[in-house]
């Protein structure tokens, strides 16, 4: 199978371009201004640097007593460009646009989930998400003059406020690994709402941080977080975070938040088939009676980078079953509308959910669509608006809050505008005519770079 593991994998990215191969059986045809490279041969490595290329890579991972018959053979292209594409037009302001009404999109969905990613860089490898041999030493993060400031965020997380979002969450790259984070966390927790009530303000990371922040982040005015863990095997986990980071303090991080009163903590748990699915019992176990909520991730296709295949997404339906073989589990019922998580509780021995064992959850945006409740945009760490995880493009809200003839209220007719013209679907569209392979400009940005 192709893209099991260690299988070949070539990657290669845009203005002053790299291309780096690796595996089995590789062939690897490269072309651009000043470099024509072919290659091809059993454990082959190939790097080669130049600019404007383009990439072809036919790679062949088979058993050798497979590969005499070609029928057997698989290709695999992962052709990688700068993700950050030319963003989007803004759409053109009618005058006196009428705010008095709350934007639907084009399929009726409102927006009240905003997430907002606060730097691009992690201190993880996770492979699905940032695979180290793509997001190395060389690669070009965003410059410090490109990310938003904690005050530019701060303007338009209201300007979202006023149009209808109750949710915001910090996410990255790795959110607490932005300096004096805190202090964003003051000023959106401070955000007034039109109807008073306080703002749900939540943050994702993947704790490694977490035991020396967690007091000072509830001290600014956070609520809870939500943590990544993907098993409880300290040598599987350290493999998935390809950083060599002990389960341990992912543990200690987590209980440094409960002990900050940063509950009700959810913890998520990306599963890959083949990689930590037996972590699926050990982490339901150690979480079950907690209070803590365990969310059960389907392997995503996000991004261009992670070699994604179906063959490595277990399907939710599959963790359930396993789960309610040894530790019963009853389906309940969604606690908000647009929620991502299916929640099933676990049950007692008369079958009926007790909530002192409380509940897990599963997220299938694989193999269940849930796009028609989608209600949440994504804010890029340069200010680029995204308007689904899947999207290759977004709008370029920084130019206008760098622009002082900008009021608020012409950027909330700005966002008003952009989200009516919403049509976004992926999942839907992925499970009627499979995944999207674009390369180019159309290709997907990485969710490091948008936010989870
Ligand atoms: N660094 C933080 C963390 O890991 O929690 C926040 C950013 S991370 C991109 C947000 C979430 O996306 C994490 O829970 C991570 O497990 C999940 N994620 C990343 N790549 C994924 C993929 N290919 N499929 C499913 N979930 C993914
Ligand atoms: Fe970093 Fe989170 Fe991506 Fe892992 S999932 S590489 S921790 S941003
Ligand atoms: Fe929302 Fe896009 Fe995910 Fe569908 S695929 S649920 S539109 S983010």
């Amino acid at each position: 199978m192709a893209c099991k593991g260690d299988g070949p994998r070539v990657f290669a990215r845009g203005d002053n371009l790299e291309v780096f191969a690796r595996g089995d059986s590789l062939k690897v045809f490269a072309r651009g201004d000043n470099l024509e490279v072919f290659a091809q041969g059993d454990n082959l490595k190939v790097f080669a640097r130049g600019d404007q290329f383009n990439v072809f890579a036919l790679c062949q991972k088979v058993r050798r007593a497979a590969r005499a018959q070609s029928s057997s053979m698989s290709e695999r292209v992962i052709p990688l460009v700068d993700q950050r594409h030319p963003s989007l037009p803004l759409p053109t302001l009618l005058a006196g646009q009428d705010l008095s009404a709350l934007p639907l999109d084009g399929l009726r969905r409102p927006l009240t989930d905003l997430r907002i990613s606060v730097t691009d860089r992690c201190n993880f490898r996770c492979s699905y998400c940032m695979p180290k041999e793509v997001f190395d030493k060389d690669y070009a993060y965003l410059p410090q003059s490109h990310l938003l400031s904690f005050e530019e965020i701060t303007r338009i997380a209201k300007v979202f406020v006023g149009r209808g979002v109750r949710k915001i969450r910090l996410t990255g790259g790795e959110p607490l690994l932005r300096k004096n984070i805190e202090i964003l966390v003051a000023q959106l927790a401070a955000l007034p709402t039109p109807d008073g009530q306080p703002l749900d303000l939540t943050l994702t990371t993947n704790g490694s941080l977490l035991a020396r922040k967690a007091q000072s982040l509830k001290g600014a005015g956070l609520q809870r977080v939500t943590v990544s863990l993907d098993g409880l095997d300290d040598a599987i986990f350290r493999q998935m975070n390809d950083v060599d980071f002990p389960v341990a303090d992912v543990l200690a991080g987590i209980e440094a938040a409960r002990a900050a009163g940063l509950g009700p903590i959810k913890v998520n748990m990306v599963v890959k088939r083949g990689t930590n699915e037996h972590e699926i019992l050990p982490m339901a176990r150690h979480f079950q009676g907690t209070g803590i909520v365990l969310r059960f991730i389907e392997y995503m296709d996000v991004g261009a980078t992670n070699g994604w295949c179906m063959d490595e997404v277990l399907p939710s339906a599959e963790v359930i079953r396993r789960l309610h073989a040894e530790l019963p589990l009853v389906q309940l019922d969604p606690s908000t509308p647009g929620e991502t998580s299916e929640r099933w509780g676990y049950a007692n021995a008369l079958g009926k959910y007790d909530p002192a064992l409380g509940e897990v959850g599963v997220i299938s945006s694989v193999t269940q669509a849930f796009c028609g409740d989608c209600n949440r945009a994504r804010l890029s760490t340069e200010g680029r608006l995204y308007l689904c995880l899947f999207a290759s493009q977004g709008f370029d809200l920084r130019q206008l809050l760098r622009d002082p003839a900008q009021s608020d209220n012409a950027l909330a007719q700005t966002v008003d505008a952009i989200w009516r013209g919403r049509t976004d679907q992926y999942s839907v569209l992925r499970s009627l005519r499979g995944p999207d392979t674009a390369s180019g400009p159309g290709r997907r940005v990485e969710m490091s770079y948008i936010g989870g």
